[in-house]
Order: C-alpha cells, then sequence, then structure tokens
C-alpha cells in the first residue's frame, strides 16, 4: 500500500504527461497498449478473433501484443505475468481454464491494469469487463435445431471442454429445451459427456463408444461446438449414420458449414465474431482512457458481478446459409467449393 501511494505521488509530482514508469499501466493513454491472451489459436475460431481485433485496435490508436497458451494452463499464467511486466494499459483474456487466474488477475490490477473477459467468463476473479455472446441461447439454438430434425428419440449430449464456463452456460440453454421433452417421455437422454479441450478427436471416440454402448440408437447428438460436431459425425460416417442422425454445432466452422450444406450437419450457430472482436478492441481502449463502456447486463463470476455486454448468435440451417455469405464471413466458393 505505502508504496503504492508512493508511487502515485511520484507519478503526480514528476510525471504528469510523461511515459508511464516501467511496468506501471498509464491513467489514460492517447495509445493504449493492449495484451490479447488467447487460450488457442490453432483453432479456426480464435485465429479470425485475433485478426478482426487487431484490425479494430489499430484502428483506435492502440497496439496489441497477442499471445496463445496453445491450450495450456501454466503457459497462459507466465504469458499474462509477461504482459503485466511489459506495463500494458489492458490485458483481453480468452481463457483456458476459467478457474485458475484469480492471482494473475489480482497481480494485473495491483499494476492498475485493466482486464476484460473475451467469450468465456474467468471465474472467481477481479475482472473489469466481460465480452461474449449469450451462450444460454447459443445453447438453446442448439437443441432447437436439433428437436426440429429429431422431435423424439434417444439423445446423446456431447458437452464442451469441462474447464470452460460456456460449456456449462450451453448445457443449461439446452436442457431449457430438452428438459420439458425428457419429462414428456418424447427424449431419452441416452448418455452425456464433457469433450476434453474441445477436442474433434476424443469427440470422435466418445462417439465411437457411445454408438457401441447404444447398438448404434442414437437419434440426435447435441454438440455444443463445430470442432466436437465434426468428430461426432466422423464417428457417426464409420457406421454408415452420417446424415441419418440429427447433429449441432456452433462457430460456424468453413468445414461445419460445408457439413450443413451436404445434410450431414443438422445446424451450426453464427457468432459474428467480427462485431465481437471489434466491440471488445472498443471496450478495451474505452477502459484504458478511463470511459464507460456500453453493457447490456451484469453477471456472476463468484467475485463479483461483472460488466457484461452480450451479443446475439443466430441459427444457421441449410436453408439460411446464404446468411454467412451476405455478412461477408465466407464467400460462395468457399462453401460450395467451387
Ligand atoms: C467458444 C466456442 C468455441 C469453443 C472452443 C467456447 O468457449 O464459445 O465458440 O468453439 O470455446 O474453442
Amino acid at each position: 500500500m505505502k508504496l503504492k501511494h508512493w508511487l502515485a505521488g511520484l507519478m503526480a509530482a514528476t510525471f504528469v504527461g510523461a511515459a508511464a514508469l516501467p511496468g506501471t499501466a498509464q491513467a489514460s493513454p492517447e495509445a493504449p497498449k493492449i495484451g490479447f491472451s488467447i487460450d488457442d489459436l490453432r483453432l479456426e475460431r480464435w485465429a479470425r478473433d485475433r485478426d478482426y481485433f487487431v484490425a479494430a485496435a489499430q484502428a483506435l490508436g492502440a497496439t496489441v501484443n497477442v499471445q496463445s497458451a496453445d491450450a495450456n494452463e501454466q503457459r497462459q499464467i507466465s504469458q499474462i505475468e509477461n504482459l503485466i511486466s511489459r506495463g500494458m494499459d489492458v490485458i483481453v483474456i480468452v481463457p483456458f481454464n476459467s478457474k485458475v487466474l484469480g492471482n494473475t488477475i489480482a497481480e494485473a490490477k495491483r499494476a492498475g491494469i485493466k482486464v476484460v473477459s473475451y467469450d468465456r467468463l474467468i471465474l472467481n476473479a477481479d475482472v473489469d469487463a466481460y465480452i461474449s455472446f449469450d451462450n444460454e441461447r447459443v445453447g438453446a439454438m442448439q437443441a432447437k435445431g436439433v428437436v426440429a430434425q429429431v422431435p423424439k428419440g434417444n439423445y446423446y449430449l456431447l458437452g464442451g471442454s469441462p474447464t470452460d464456463n460456456n460449456a456449462k452456460l450451453l448445457r443449461d440453454g439446452q436442457m431449457s429445451v430438452l428438459q420439458p421433452l425428457v419429462d414428456k417421455g418424447d427424449i431419452k437422454v441416452v448418455g452425456s459427456q464433457w469433450v476434453k479441450e474441445w477436442s474433434p478427436t476424443e469427440a470422435l471416440s466418445i462417439v465411437e463408444n457411445a454408438l457401441t454402448a447404444n447398438g448404434n440408437k442414437i437419434d440426435a447428438i447435441v454438440a455444443s461446438n463445430d470442432a466436437t460436431a465434426g468428430g461426432a459425425i466422423q464417428a457417426l460416417a464409420a457406421q454408415g449414420l452420417a446424415g441419418k442422425v440429427a447433429v449441432s454445432g456452433q462457430d460456424a466452422d468453413l468445414a461445419a458449414v460445408q457439413r450443413v450444406v451436404a445434410g450431414t450437419q443438422t445446424l451450426t450457430v453464427y457468432k459474428p465474431l467480427k462485431l465481437i472482436a471489434s466491440e471488445a478492441a472498443k471496450m478495451a481502449v474505452q477502459l484504458a482512457k478511463n470511459e464507460k463502456p456500453n453493457f447490456t447486463t451484469q453477471l456472476d463470476n463468484g467475485t463479483k458481478k461483472v460488466d457484461s455486454l452480450l451479443l446475439d448468435p443466430t441459427p444457421i440451417t441449410k436453408e439460411n446459409v446464404k446468411l454467412l455469405i451476405d455478412d461477408q464471413f465466407f464467400t460462395e466458393a468457399q462453401i460450395y467449393k467451387k
């Protein structure tokens, strides 16, 4: 505490208008320094988030330092610590593990750095803001899309990564649609499993085992994203069942959109990444300048009610796939492999 006061006094007396002390964030910088710590840039979706985010932040006069933890908890902590020591004004984080960043974020806050939780809510930590799509709505859309194709039958629930808070929100949204149908006796949930690190190969082997255990009598798979849907559909294809079993997803990954067009995946959920990335960049710059960003709600992360901006997702089936072309997310040639 004492050191902090001394530093604050020193800043006021000597450094007004000058560059910040090394490792200390400035009060309201004209050219904010943003750190972007991403769980895993090897996945299609996050590489797009990065590109849009960097472009939007640069257009607002900020510089961005991007780090990928490659799905490694310890590496992400070290990378965030490194961003703190390099004197970022704001650190934007896509957490690999939602539950382990409390101490690291406390360190950032002590250095006067603002912290934004991106797409996935960081739990039990003093984050300044959260931006995402409404994940419960995404989950409800996934279940609704699958129920529209298979109103009655045996369902398998393929959840997301157990370390990702979104996986739980998605499941809550899915069950808001499925539970009444289970209670009515229309739907039977024959099994469910969380997929470690959202891994397609893990999803593949989980669904292989589920098919064996149920004598191939599975009518629908509520998969929580496109990567895991891809693994599930590979397992279905090996049994000649691709296209016969309803499967959901999300992200509008190119391969998934192609599967939707081909009829092997029932739906995906489109989350305009340019929108979340540019809103996040705006939010980060506003926080750096001590301005108040736009929020739509507050979400409890166990430590506080976090100011949050939740954006709208859109379900995509064969019928409205054109929307992705209109939104310039993909070209027609990409989707139809022309
Ligand atoms: C995101 C999904 C993504 C998944 C795996 C989730 O937190 O919301 O869009 O597919 O992580 O990366």
